[in-house]
């Protein structure tokens, strides 16, 4: 048998951490990675977080240009995959290739949910997704224009946060009644709406919008009570919907994204699927961490390993509004026993409890504060165990 060619459709973390993972298990393969996008994967998460900085250094590269060569990993950067041929394992390309495989990858990712609304439509409506957006939406702004972010979610605070730092007006708007629902409870969004406010950043929260008004451009957005929010840009941030296209034209099987088992299978043969694009147990996780382990360990497999994903524990970081804040595990307090408030002055911690264990933490504080609580929601501690009591006391003292 010749050497296999393992052929990966997106070119972002996943695709990195996949083609890595094939490397160290097949030293003589050969490797594909063809994205849609213009440039060597980079990461993602800097558009929000970094909007400002300069998103064409190579600094934001997950790996710079060199190592693929190293590792012998061809790069095909701004080609569309636009088929796959199952019964005879080619792909086709938009400029016009057919390529073969011996074993295919989905790492396509997913795109923003489109905004539905009117005047979703009008000049100076954004979204970011790619590198492109966040240069085009960089190139229309004026100083003095005023921003309004539709949605409180992790990323519509950073980028709002983002905007803020760098000078503008920024409105945010959250149809529920707190911010980053997925990981904040009401305390938690509450010290967090007022830091945001006393920053200057203006939160709506509770509020659907009605319409974005304008002829041609944005000049504000409507709430459903009437009133309006004067505004040049809308940047919307509403959730991300997989690309499950390619995987739909060849009858794989779908959910919310393409379905894998923890192997990283889809329903067909020699076709794998992970980060944004897949669902596994019934979720697609959207998450930076989750996307690097799953393409390790797809493309552990498809190299003839034998490993298993299990899901890593969500974890949140964010230091927007130098309000350094962390949320890990499950938080959610319909679905865990009980919680435990610790509040001093300074601070706020709430620990979720389920079957007696800790599920999940929310806390004020940076990285380095959220690891003890990691480690006690990994190693399943009660909430009195005389590690944490510790900490706890520490924390106050
Ligand atoms: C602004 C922003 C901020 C974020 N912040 C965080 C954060 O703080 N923490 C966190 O955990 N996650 C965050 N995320 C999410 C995180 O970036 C994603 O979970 C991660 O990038 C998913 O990686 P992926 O490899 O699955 O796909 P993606 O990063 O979505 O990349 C998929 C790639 O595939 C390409 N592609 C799609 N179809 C084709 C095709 N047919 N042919 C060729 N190429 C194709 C696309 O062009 C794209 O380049 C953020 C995302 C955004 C947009």
């Amino acid at each position: 048998m010749g050497n296999q060619h393992y052929v990966i459709i997106g070119g972002s973390v996943a695709a990195v951490n996949a083609a890595k993972a094939i490397r160290d298990h097949d030293e003589l393969a050969e490797i594909s990675i063809y994205g849609e996008e213009a440039s060597f994967p980079y990461n993602r998460v800097k558009l929000s977080k970094g909007l400002f900085t300069d998103l064409h250094s190579d600094k934001i590269l997950i790996k710079k240009e060199k190592w693929f060569a190293n590792q012998r990993i061809h790069v095909y950067s701004g080609i569309k995959v636009t088929a796959i041929h199952a019964e005879d394992c080619t792909i086709e390309t938009a400029n016009g290739q057919t390529v073969a495989y011996d074993k295919l990858l989905l790492c396509t990712g997913a795109h923003n949910r489109k905004l539905v609304l009117d005047g979703a439509s009008l000049r100076n409506v954004h979204n970011i997704r790619f590198r492109q957006d966040a240069d085009s939406l960089k190139a229309e702004l004026r100083q003095e224009d005023r921003i309004c972010i539709i949605g409180g979610g992790i990323q519509g605070v950073e980028t709002a946060w983002s905007f803020q730092q760098a000078g503008y007006a920024v409105t945010i708007l959250e149809a529920s009644h707190r911010l980053m629902p997925r990981q904040l409870d009401e305390k938690a969004s509450a010290i967090l709406t007022d830091r945001m406010t006393e920053r200057g950043t203006q939160v709506y929260l509770g509020q659907g919008v009605q319409r974005i008004t304008g002829t041609d451009h944005v000049e504000g957005v409507e709430l459903e009570d009437g009133s309006v929010i004067p505004c040049e840009h809308v940047v919307y941030s509403i959730g991300i919907v997989p690309n499950t296209e390619l995987a739909r034209q060849i009858g794989l099987d779908i959910g919310h994204g393409i379905l894998v088992n923890a192997q990283m299978e889809t329903s067909s043969a020699n076709i794998y699927a992970a980060g944004d694009a897949a669902e596994f147990q019934s979720k697609v996780d959207g998450l930076w961490e989750s996307a690097m382990e799953q393409g390790k360990i797809a493309g552990a497999n498809m190299a003839g390993a034998s490993v298993s994903y299990q899901r890593t524990l969500p974890v949140t970081l964010s230091n927007c509004y130098e309000s350094p804040l962390f949320s890990i595990g499950l938080v959610d307090e319909h679905v865990c026993d009980t919680s435990l408030i610790n509040k001093n002055r300074a601070s706020y911690t709430r620990m979720f409890i389920q079957n007696g264990s800790i599920c999940g933490v929310i806390g004020f504080g940076d990285a380095l504060a959220s690891l003890p609580y990691k480690t006690a929601i990994i190693q399943g501690l009660k909430p009195d165990a005389p590690e944490l009591t510790k900490i706890l006391n520490d924390k106050e003292n």
